[in-house]
């Protein structure tokens, strides 16, 4: 039996109308203090204290002068969306709903592992793609995510897991980016939402996750996952060249326009392609990873695995091969595990490098596309 446990935590509480300064990155704080006659290095003390300590009371930054923290209270805030809901699956996974302004909800999923802790993340309420697969999609889309609604998720999960940052008995920290003394050591943007459909408020978070200042994680253990908005790719590289997973699902684009519409705008071809401008010219980026889900009578057969093993050729990726986690009302079932099997057996051979990805917290409905959260007037998803 799952345990579950529920608890329920009231998180900050503020007036609105002030500024949050909890999704500025480290270059539109620096415009915010000099916008208030400050000197820009205010915003390096600012967004320690914000990210790395996890303060959101003004009083607590004592390295900043009493009259300028005044001067920040009465016009700003550090305000994160109120946890509601905890929920911890029998294998350690923890899933959070957190409840935004206006009312919609979204999910946060923590998942530990040996050598490692990964935080799922959600960009969007709901998701205008409609996926045949995923159970965000039938939620449809209400909006995007703001920056501080984004980067609050690792805020307000770091406070949960009480991590620390590593520092000396008088409190000073050494070495921000330790990484033995965190509980969340890689971050996946594969949350609810497709990320590259709201790239600004995306990419001001990630700066934060990447700034040596705030969370200083490597490139490598930010990952942005996306159906392949081919335009957005291509500006993502120029802006914050982060890993990447592509939600490709399907060998041909006649299987993939059936399961994932966005490939009616761009198809295969073109998807891959800016997949491999995303990667030229960096010899520090290794590879992406290909995501498929294994759809039973679907996208499973033989024939499939090696149509894919001939697509992908040369390209720098690696296979995750998801088995389909189901929902209520989901048109699809898995692909058994024999299959599954056999279908990475023919990958490997033609010399990929695959892996079958283990279910995590399914118990608590917060495996991949299991995530929903709440989306009140899903009317929008035609914006
Ligand atoms: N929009 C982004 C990120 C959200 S989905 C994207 O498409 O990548 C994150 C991953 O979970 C994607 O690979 C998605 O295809 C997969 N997924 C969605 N629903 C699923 C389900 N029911 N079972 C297994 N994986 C699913």
């Amino acid at each position: 039996m799952p345990q579950a446990i529920e608890q329920v935590q009231f998180m900050t509480h503020s007036a609105p109308k002030k500024v949050n300064l909890l999704g500025m990155d480290l270059a539109h704080l620096k415009a915010f203090f000099t916008e208030i006659g400050e000197k820009p290095f205010r915003a390096v003390q600012v967004l320690k204290w914000i990210h790395q300590f996890g303060v959101d009371d003004f009083s607590q930054m004592t390295n900043v002068s009493q009259l300028l923290r005044e001067r920040l209270s009465d016009i700003a805030e550090i305000r994160a969306p109120e946890i509601i809901k905890e929920q911890k699956a029998s294998d350690g996974t923890t899933k959070w709903l957190m409840r935004l302004d206006g009312g919609n909800s979204i999910e946060t999923v923590f998942i530990p592992e040996d050598n490692r802790g990964t935080l799922c993340i959600s960009s969007q309420v709901g998701c205008a793609l409609d996926c045949g697969f995923c159970s965000t999609a039938k939620q449809g889309f209400n909006r995007n995510l703001s920056s501080a609604e984004i980067i609050a998720q690792l805020w307000v999960a770091r406070r949960m897991l009480n991590e620390r940052i590593p520092e000396d008995e008088q409190g000073v920290v050494h070495n921000p980016q330790n990484e033995s003394r965190r509980a969340i050591t890689n971050v996946v943007l594969m949350g609810m939402g497709e990320p590259l459909l709201n790239f600004d408020n995306v990419v001001q978070a990630v700066h934060l996750m990447v700034e040596d200042n705030a969370y200083g994680l490597s490139k490598r253990r930010v990952t942005i996952s996306t159906a392949g908005v081919v335009p957005a790719l291509k500006r993502l590289r120029e802006e914050c060249d982060v890993s990447l997973a592509l939600s490709l699902h399907a060998p041909n684009n006649a299987i993939r326009d059936s399961i994932v519409p966005l490939n009616k705008k761009y198809p295969i071809k073109e998807l891959l392609e800016a997949c491999r401008y995303y990667f030229s010219g960096d010899t520090k980026k290794k590879q992406f990873t290909i995501e498929y889900v294994m759809l039973a009578g679907v996208n499973d057969s033989l024939q499939n695995a090696r149509e894919l093993a001939a697509l992908l050729r040369r390209l720098p990726c690696k296979i995750n091969l998801i088995p389909f986690n189901p929902f209520e009302q989901s048109a699809f079932s898995s692909s058994k595990m024999q299959t599954i099997k056999q279908f990475r057996d023919i990958l490997q051979k033609a010399g990929y490098i695959v892996m079958i990805r283990k279910t995590r917290g399914e118990d608590i409905d917060a495996a991949c596309g299991q995530l929903a959260g709440k989306v009140k007037d899903k009317s929008r998803r035609k914006h």
